[in-house]
């Protein structure tokens, strides 16, 4: 391993110390305390630990933490008016749903229900817009912890080449306006993209989110390269069990590459702390107050 290992458990707890101290400091000055509201419909038990460790994380920092939960059967129009309640809360800056709903629901319908500027996940139709305009908008949170870690390690991303495989709405789409944004020049490969390992091969950047264990080898990796691992994938081990792998290569593609996140412990730490970041960015905006310094896109 010649690669920098780019520890994000370690960030995101500097990440989760500044959102702290400012909320210490808005409360102290301006007698503001942020809030955060979860809803979660059903009993998925992933979203069920992310919903516990979100709300557990939001206290921490000083913030107020509102869970909804709802049953799996929850009509559309009681999880609107829900929403419609907690858009009109002052005491609510943030509001997350929970994703995935059930197949009942809209979740279309339900995101763009959100009011944007409490749209700490940043998925609102309004927000997707403004950020591909490159306007002031709530940024997601996956890719904000990603480009918060890049800009970390590189000081200024201007002119590099940076390739982002996967184009979800959720992580690809978002990264990579983001790294445009930052004046990348930016490729976004998916599974019909010919040549892969040639287009990987040209980037000082990599930011893989595809989903699929371990696809990304080491003779992909340009010599030096940073490696952003966003995928989260369980695998069987030899010896029985289970473990959890991204999508590159972390043994052979840490040979090559300058620095390089691990999973667990990389990307996914930072996004909690980027959605506490962005409930205190939200209600900043919501009082007309400063926001805080390298916590937003
Ligand atoms: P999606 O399944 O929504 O998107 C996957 C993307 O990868 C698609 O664009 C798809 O292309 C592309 N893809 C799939 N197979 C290939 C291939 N063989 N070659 C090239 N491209 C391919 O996934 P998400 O974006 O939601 O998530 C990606 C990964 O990131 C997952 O492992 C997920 O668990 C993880 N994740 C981690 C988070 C964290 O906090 N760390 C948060 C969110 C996600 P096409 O569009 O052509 O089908």
């Amino acid at each position: 391993m010649t690669a920098e290992i780019i520890d994000g458990k370690a960030f995101a707890a500097t990440v989760r110390e500044k959102v702290a101290g400012h909320v210490a400091r808005l409360k102290e000055k301006h007698g503001i305390t942020p809030g955060l509201a979860v809803v979660l419909v059903g009993e998925d038990p992933a979203s069920q630990v992310y919903v516990r460790s979100k709300g557990k994380q939001t206290v921490e920092v000083g913030m107020n933490s509102y869970e909804h939960k709802l049953d799996a059967d929850t009509s559309e129009a009681d999880l609107l008016s829900l929403i419609d309640q907690l858009n009109n809360d002052p005491a609510v800056h943030g509001i997350l749903v929970q994703l995935p709903l059930p197949d009942h629901l809209n979740s279309d319908l339900v995101i763009n229900s959100i009011d944007p500027v409490k749209d700490v996940d940043g998925f609102h139709i309004s927000n997707v817009g403004l950020l591909g305009t490159g306007q002031k908008s709530m940024v997601p949170c996956t890719p904000l912890g990603c480009l918060m870690m890049l800009r970390d390690r590189h000081g200024s991303l201007s002119g590099l080449n940076a390739v982002v495989l996967g184009r979800s709405n959720i992580v690809g789409k978002p990264m990579a306006q983001l790294l445009l944004g930052d004046s990348c020049t930016v490729t976004i490969a998916h599974s019909r993209t010919k040549d892969l390992p040639e287009v990987v091969r040209g980037a000082d950047i990599v930011v893989a989110a595809v989903g699929r264990p371990q696809m990304v080898p080491g003779d992909w990796i340009k010599p030096g390269a940073t490696v952003i691992d966003v995928g989260i994938n369980r695998i069987e081990k030899p010896e029985g069990g289970t473990r959890l792998v991204g999508d590159v290569d972390f043994a052979s593609a840490g040979a090559v590459a300058g620095a390089i996140t691990p999973v667990p412990g990389g990307v996914g730490p930072m996004t909690i702390a980027c959605l506490l970041a962005n409930t205190l960015t939200a209600c900043c905006r919501a009082n007309a107050l400063a926001e805080p310094d390298g916590l937003t896109a």
